[in-house]
């Protein structure tokens, strides 16, 4: 059975009215991200709550999908609303065949996993929450080719996936388990790895000792936990508040990228980052540089 939102713990920070979030959120910022004109943070509880109830429409849908997508079933309604259809809208086609994937897992503490589309072979980068429904339309979608995971924490539902599409798993050595010790492709050391002529792994050790970024078409960088937007969404930035292995070998890492073309930043966790070209990436990429190893280095993201 489902798991659902439970209108006796409903947070007294929700505005009245159908939609609501429980006490049982973890603070994942995926409905913020997907539905900000109805979510907000409630920086007293750490928690999200409804600060507006959603007009009929696409704005509800949004946040229908908010709820499908919620790692924790945080999210509910008391009219016990119907969500096959905000269900369906996943994953959700952000532009340049790539897709979001919903369905987080609480394994992953919310994470985003990627779909990217490609004659050659589909790629999921990370795990999302293996529902039924998001795997069936995948299946439509032309399956999956290879699951790349960033890093240890995002690989949740590997195993199911693995059976489901029969994919194979990649993942940097240095950040095998006992859960991942029998994925199909390991990446090793710091140099890059070709998995197609458009998709190359790039090894980012820092956040983990085996963090690992996807890089696609000299477009898109998909970075896990290494790197990701601000969110006012005209820069980059990491943080060494949520940095396991080493802060100074993270931002090496980051250092590496001006070595690689790329536009846009998908990220496991946070904001999107869209530049309007390469040359504008690197700025990027250079802002944080400069802060990281600036006298105000130590305080980067807290
Ligand atoms: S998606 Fe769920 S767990 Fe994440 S912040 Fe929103 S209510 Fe909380």
């Amino acid at each position: 059975m489902e798991a659902m939102a439970r209108a006796s713990l409903r947070l007294p920070q929700n505005v009245e009215g159908d939609l609501f979030v429980d006490s049982t959120c973890i603070d994942c910022d995926t409905c913020r991200q997907l539905a900000p004109e109805v979510f907000a943070r409630a920086d007293d509880a750490g928690m999200s709550y409804v600060h507006r109830q959603p007009a009929a429409g696409e704005e509800r849908t949004r946040a229908l999908m908010a709820l499908v997508a919620c790692p924790t079933a945080s999210i509910g309604t008391v009219a016990k609303a119907d969500t096959a259809e905000a269900a369906r809208r996943f994953p959700m086609d952000v532009g340049g065949g790539v897709s979001f994937c919903g369905f987080t897992s609480k394994d992953s503490f919310g994470a985003w996993s990627w779909l990217v589309r490609r004659p050659e072979g589909n790629v999921l980068v990370d795990s999302p929450r293996a529902a039924g429904v998001l795997l069936d339309r995948i299946e439509a979608m032309g399956g999956v080719r290879w699951l790349f995971l960033t890093h240890a924490d995002d690989v949740a539902d590997h195993a199911v996936l693995r059976r489901r599409f029969g994919c194979e798993r990649v993942m940097h050595a240095d950040d095998l388990s006992a859960g991942t010790a029998d994925v199909e492709r390991v990446v090793e050391g710091l140099e890059p790895v070709a998995l197609d002529k458009d998709l190359l792994v790039i090894p980012v050790p820092g956040h983990t000792a085996g963090s690992a970024a996807l890089l696609y078409r000299e477009r898109d960088l998909f970075t896990g936990d290494h790197l990701w937007g601000t969110e006012d969404g005209t820069g980059l930035e990491a943080s060494r508040s949520v940095c396991w292995h080493s802060w100074p070998e993270q931002v090496r890492s980051v250092e590496r990228l001006l070595g690689y073309r790329f536009e846009r930043v998908l990220p496991g966790h946070g904001p999107v980052f869209k530049a309007s070209s390469p040359a504008a990436a690197h700025e990027a990429l250079e802002a944080f540089l400069a802060l990281a190893r600036g006298p105000a280095g130590r305080a980067v993201g807290g």
